[in-house]
């Protein structure tokens, strides 16, 4: 089988000539966007625009890396829009706070919002087989994903793949971690919204990538690279092995290997422009807490002794009620202008600690899931 091309560029800041440069260098060692992309119909640009965040906590994907991309599309197709659908708050005022709307003016295209959709069926699906997507999804001619590398609470970590998340309008993203609560099924669930989306093209700003804390209240951790592929889950294999970790142990990736869907492991993926080994990453920080979940499928006490557990920092509650809007299966009230999470019936989707816009909800391990993270380091050497 022919090895899947994955372009891996260097680029080491954000001026805006630097990326210019290394995109276009991603594209052209692809073979240009004139081989990926139709030239006919509108090309949805999507960024991931979580939330209203400024550029350089690196929440979002930055808008020099959404305008390169953009311009790269505009060589070859007659229409670009950029959109997404943020988690938190709405396209517009994502776009504005993170710089990208700013980045489209320039570039003369319109940022859209995803609040119209429809129902998209998807029989071959594994686990689903229908979503609600976007309306500019399901019309774009293609789709060119451009996410942002960063750390996950609930899956691991979040590129390529879990960017398409956002296809899905806001408050609807909640029934989907409702409906798939285990982090396997949930990972399946991102294979299926793949092939929904099929986007031509998927590029990663790592440039600067979050690790730790993710996705919203991580380290900003220099990475200094750009990404690129038309197969997602390729890009994303191969920024997790330049992190030192091991693919496999983020859900949907796995499930992807389990299935062949895409290039998972290092023998399938040809890497085309700079030499993996020189970039010299160290310490990249996967988040905490929650490493037993995928090993053992227990249900009631026993998952939520082995599980991280959401915590809400009262010092730091604004009372803001962002969470209680998140929450997907409702269990978080608020009293004396402070979250308070009922943890007998939490789902430890993390939802809450992803949109906190004040980083007041930790994600805090208990004795036995502590016990059990020193138990596997052991087996594991470390
Ligand atoms: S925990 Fe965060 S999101 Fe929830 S009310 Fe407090 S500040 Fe707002
Ligand atoms: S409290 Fe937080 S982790 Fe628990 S179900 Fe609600 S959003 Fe998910």
């Amino acid at each position: 089988m022919a090895r899947v091309p994955v372009a891996l560029v260097r680029c080491e800041s954000y001026d805006p000539e630097v990326v210019h440069t290394a995109v276009e260098r991603a594209f052209d060692l692809l073979g240009g966007a004139e081989s990926l992309l139709p030239r006919k119909g509108t090309c949805l640009v999507k960024p991931n625009l979580l939330s209203p965040s400024r550029p350089e906590l690196a929440i979002t994907t930055n808008p020099e890396v959404v305008k390169a991309v953009v311009t790269e599309v505009q060589k070859v197709v007659e229409s670009v829009v950029v959109g997404d659908g943020p988690g938190r708050g709405d396209t517009l005022g994502a776009a504005e706070a993170s710089g990208v709307a700013s980045a489209c003016r320039d570039a003369g295209v319109s940022v859209i919002p995803f609040d119209e959709g429809t129902e998209f069926r998807l029989p071959e699906g594994r686990l689903c087989k229908e979503f609600f997507l976007a309306l500019p999804v399901v019309q774009a001619a293609a789709v060119v994903s451009v996410a942002k590398m960063k750390t996950h609470g609930f899956m691991g970590y979040t590129g390529a793949v879990k960017n398409l998340f956002g296809c899905i309008p806001g408050t609807r993203k909640a029934k989907y971690h409702l409906r798939y609560q285990e982090k396997d099924e949930f990972g399946l669930m991102l294979l299926d919204l793949l092939a929904a989306v099929r986007p031509a093209v998927s590029v990663l700003d790592a440039v600067v990538a979050m690790d730790g804390d993710g996705p919203s209240h991580g380290r900003p951790r220099p990475f200094g690279a750009i990404l690129a592929s038309a197969d997602p889950v390729a890009v994303d294999s191969v920024a997790l092995r330049l992190a030192g970790v091991d693919p496999r142990v983020v859900p949907y990736l796995k499930a992807a290997g389990d299935y062949g869907v895409g290039a998972v492991d290092s023998g399938d993926v040809e890497v085309l422009g700079d030499p993996p080994e020189s970039f010299n990453i160290k310490d990249f920080r996967m988040p905490g807490g929650d490493r037993h979940r995928s090993l053992l499928r227990f249900g009631g006490a026993v998952k939520k002794s082995i599980t991280a557990r959401p915590v809400v920092n009262f010092s730091k509650c604004t009372g803001c009620a962002v969470c209680q809007r998140s929450c997907p299966p409702q269990v978080i009230s608020m009293s004396q202008k402070k979250a308070v999470i009922d943890d007998s019936r939490c789902i430890r989707c993390y939802c809450c600690h992803e949109m906190c816009p004040s980083g007041a909800i930790d994600l805090r391990m208990g004795p036995v899931a502590r016990v059990l993270d020193r138990f596997i380091d052991s087996l594991s050497g470390k």
